[in-house]
């Protein structure tokens, strides 16, 4: 066993460090603003390789790891602890490699070059109305008419079609249909990529608005309609009506970047919170110097700790997992996702919370950015990617059995 990084993910962990105080960090409340734009990062982020950096160097990737991804992730959301630049970066991370490991590889060639430069968008569109926890139960319906398959229903939170429709080349999601009777539930799941904007032109049937959101205004999340979408029938990921373990997938390696952004932005708000209780006098003592404060600050510092090696077992579970090593199940790799997800998550709004709570009042107003953070984390406690819910039920299949369901 072996607690440290290899010499060549310091290096990368420094230069990711150095690229985000120099390009990310002077922007982030500008950027939770709405005064910045994210579209004016992207090609930055492009430049450094951050842009699917687990995509392979035949089209143009840094074939990075999933455990650089988490590296990566961490480092990005100490310089925007509100989670817009983190987030866009971990949805580039792991929806591409699932285009790149189901895509055929006309499409692959087509997009992931583009992905790569910041050109092209790609996204997932999962959620729907009627719950977004219940995958193997969406609508949205799939059907193949005259050589092109048509996509009509409703995906009620998808982050980054306006973006996607903003960026030249444009971009598509890995979007889950139905191809079959609702009854037969996941064995009739198919997946696309569905592109919302293709080589400079808009698909048909799309209809979109953004949500306003209470936190990380940086990236933008869409309502999403289709109506009678065409996708071309080689956009499809894998086979007709085997699309859920595809999405799984995605989700198990998202999960654990996600992890990774929630660890980043915490550790930046237990930074703020740490100077802050050494610098605050009130009773003629720094408040540091009384223990339900600094016993939390210590706690939440173990917590962060804990979780964050569990972001970093779930980064190598991945890696190990798509290296081919027998001794990791796809199962090991969700339960694993799952754990860092839910442990970061709920460490990084516990921490967000009581941070709040040391800077007292002004905690309250613009002027402290804390609950910038906080808001941003929370994107992740109340559903994105799944609802923390949803990770119990994922660990407590895996370690208990199907008896929980
Ligand atoms: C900022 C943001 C961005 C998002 N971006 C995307 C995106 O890009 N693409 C996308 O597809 N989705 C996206 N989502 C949606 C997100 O994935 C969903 O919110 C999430 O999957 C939960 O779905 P839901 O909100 O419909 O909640 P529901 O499924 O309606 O669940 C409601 C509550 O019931 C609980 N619950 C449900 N089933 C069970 C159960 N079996 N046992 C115990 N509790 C249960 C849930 O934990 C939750 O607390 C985004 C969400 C947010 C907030």
């Amino acid at each position: 066993m072996d607690f440290g990084f290899s010499r060549e993910e310091v290096l990368f962990r420094d230069s990711v460090r150095e690229f985000g105080e120099r390009y990310v960090k002077p922007h982030w409340i500008e950027l939770d603003e709405g005064k910045y734009s994210l579209l004016d990062l992207i090609p930055r982020l492009a430049e450094h390789g951050l842009v699917g950096l687990t995509i392979s160097s035949r089209y143009g990737g840094s074939e990075g790891s999933f455990l650089m991804a988490a590296i990566a992730a961490e480092e990005l959301a100490k310089a925007d602890p509100s989670l817009a630049v983190p987030v866009y970066f971990l949805l580039e991370t792991a929806w591409p490699f699932i285009v790149q490991r189901y895509a055929k590889d006309s499409v692959k060639e087509e997009v992931l070059p583009r992905l790569v430069k910041g050109e092209a968008w790609i996204g997932i569109a999962s959620t729907e109305p009627q719950g977004g926890s219940d995958v193997a139960g969406e609508r949205t319906e799939a059907k193949f008419v005259n050589g092109k398959w048509l996509v009509t229903g409703e995906k009620s939170m998808v982050t980054g079609v306006s973006i996607a429709l903003k960026l030249p080349y444009g971009g598509g999601f890995v979007t889950i249909t139905r191809t079959g009777p609702l009854e037969a539930r996941h064995r009739a799941i198919t997946t696309f990529l569905l592109m919302v904007k293709r080589n400079g032109v808009v698909n048909e049937g799309i209809e979109t608005r953004e949500w306003d959101e209470w936190g990380r205004h940086g990236i933008p999340t869409n309502y999403l309609k289709l109506n009678n979408t065409p996708v071309d029938p080689d956009f499809i990921l894998g086979e007709v009506n085997n699309g859920f373990k595809i999405a799984m997938e995605g989700f198990n390696v998202a999960r654990t970047i996600i992890g990774a952004a929630s660890i980043g932005s915490a550790m930046w708000l237990l930074e703020q919170g740490r100077e802050w209780i050494k610098q605050r006098v009130v009773f003629g003592k720094p408040i540091a110097s009384y223990q339900s404060i600094s016993f939390k600050y210590a706690e939440l510092h173990a917590r962060l700790e804990a979780a964050k090696l569990m972001v970093y077992k779930a980064a190598w579970l991945a890696d190990k997992f798509y290296s081919g090593d027998p001794a990791v199940s796809i199962s090991d790799v969700a339960a694993a996702g799952a754990m860092a997800k839910m442990l970061a998550v709920e460490a990084a709004v516990d921490t967000g919370l009581e941070v709040m709570k040391w800077f007292g009042g002004m905690s309250y107003f613009r002027e402290t950015p804390i609950a910038r953070a906080l808001l941003g984390i929370l994107s992740y406690y109340v559903g994105a990617e799944g609802t923390q819910n949803i990770m119990r039920l994922i660990i407590a299949r895996q370690v208990i059995g199907r008896e929980v369901e």
